[in-house]
């Protein structure tokens, strides 16, 4: 995989020429968060950067990919180490600061990667994108992938579904060793010792191609 569309990897002369060129950012909004006693708390983040990277690679020239925004608003995890959540003032900030100042080098829609849906996440954005009369969509996988009938188990937090991901995307970050977990364990729902990296291709591949038509449309709409 390159990193083609990465912005982060161009010096300010690149970058001002590759903005030039782009009609869309991609945010790809991760976070610190429990995933079980398999899956790495960057979990998230890990995720959300292979998608911008896949995303970005395929509609170059005409979105760029920012660096993965590490840390997310409250998922519910506040007991587990390690879990940091941003206050929904801070997301808004955050994301109010970022928009600015693509906005200001030309940018005017921004999709978000997203890897937890989360309806309080979609309202925070929908106001900074009113405010700034901007347009942001968020692109989320849980809800994109529909394909239920490859998973067992469904699509619970750290169960078959992620880890079926991360065993594609990531080997060397789960921890076969402890995916025997049961459902409502150690912050674990589904099953994750049904995830393959089989499942975790299909799962994969068939979100790149969603995201990719997603974002096509969003250029053809001008
Ligand atoms: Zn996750």
């Amino acid at each position: 995989m390159s990193n083609i569309a990465q912005l982060g990897r161009y010096s300010w002369p690149e970058a001002k020429y590759s903005l030039k060129n782009a009609k869309v950012v991609l945010l790809p909004l991760g976070g610190l968060q429990q995933h079980g006693p398999h899956l790495p708390l960057e979990t998230d983040n890990i995720l959300v950067g292979y998608y911008g990277n896949r995303v970005g690679e395929r509609v170059h020239p005409y979105c760029a990919v920012a660096p993965v925004i590490p840390y997310n608003i409250g998922l519910g995890f506040e007991n587990y180490t390690g879990s940091i959540n941003l206050s929904e003032e801070t997301y808004s900030l955050m994301l109010r600061d970022m928009i600015k100042g693509f906005k200001k080098d030309g940018i005017e829609k921004f999709v978000i990667i997203s890897v937890h849906n989360n309806n309080r996440t979609r309202e925070l954005t929908d106001k900074v994108a009113q405010e700034l009369g901007t347009y942001i969509e968020i692109m989320d996988v849980w809800e994109m992938f529909d394909e239920d009938d490859i998973l067992e188990s469904g699509k619970g937090h750290a169960g078959e579904f992620e880890t079926s991901q991360m065993l594609y995307i990531s080997p060397e970050s789960v921890r076969r060793d402890r995916m025997d977990v049961e459902d409502g364990a150690l912050g674990v729902k589904g099953k994750p010792i049904l995830a393959n990296e089989k499942k975790g291709e299909a799962i994969v591949e068939y979100l790149v191609e969603k995201m990719v038509s997603k974002v096509e449309e969003l250029l053809l709409r001008g």
